[in-house]
């Protein structure tokens, strides 16, 4: 299968011919077709799989099909990172895939200040990629509301849990609509990420690569 055979949309298809990428991973074989088909996902897989791509097209894809402006305060989509690094890597991802299709991205995690992150979240922003615990203190103090986001997505939940940010996790799941996809990606799956994974998920499709 190619890029294009998945029916992807065209301005994501010419990001991803200058980004150089010829050939799907096994992951997004499998992955892409699944968001785009509106079912949930439980991954497990490693870092450099392509795991990232494997989620952002699809959604990229899903964001451009459904207009309407992210919701002010909110996002339309929501991922959540155990570090900022993931975070920022995985925002970075969805600017080179995204270039040609003008969605906002923002970064919400600690050790930074939260001015700009509260700016940021009271315009609104598409796709929001965020650590749990700063986008709990957001929520909080109620710069940040996710009664609006359509697509959630848990990166590397075994580091999440190992980091004990299973407590707000569970708060930021409450707070999204039970409507939602949900994406939900771990490298391994000992019994305590399974629960969690089967509380959040409906009827997923286990992808495992
Ligand atoms: P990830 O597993 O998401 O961290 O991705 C690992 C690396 O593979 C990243 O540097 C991506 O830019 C790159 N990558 C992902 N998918 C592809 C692809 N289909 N073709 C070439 N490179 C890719």
């Amino acid at each position: 299968t190619t890029f294009a055979e998945m029916n992807l949309n065209p301005l994501l298809l010419r990001a991803l011919e200058e980004a150089g990428y010829t050939t799907p991973t096994p992951i997004q074989t499998k992955a892409i077709p699944t968001v785009l088909s509106g079912r949930d996902v439980l991954g497990i897989a490693q870092t450099g799989t392509g795991k990232t791509a494997a989620f952002a097209l699809p959604i990229l894809h899903r964001l451009a099909e459904t207009p309407g402006r992210p919701p002010k305060g909110g996002c339309r989509v929501l991922v959540l990172s155990p570090t900022r690094e993931l975070a920022s890597q995985i925002a970075d991802s969805f600017k080179t895939y995204g270039k040609h299709m003008g969605f906002s991205v923002a970064t919400i995690f600690g050790g930074v200040g939260h001015a700009p992150q509260q700016r940021a979240l009271a315009r609104g922003v598409d796709v929001v990629v965020a650590t749990p615990g700063r986008l709990l203190d957001h929520m909080n103090s109620r710069a940040a509301r996710l009664d609006h986001t359509q697509i959630l997505v848990l990166d590397e939940a075994d580091q999440m849990l190992d980091r004990g940010f299973l407590p707000a996790i569970r708060q930021v799941v409450r707070a999204v609509p039970a409507e939602r996809t949900t994406l939900f990606f771990s490298a391994t799956m000992p019994p305590d990420i399974a629960k969690l994974a089967a509380d959040m998920l409906r009827e997923p499709v286990r992808i495992e690569v």
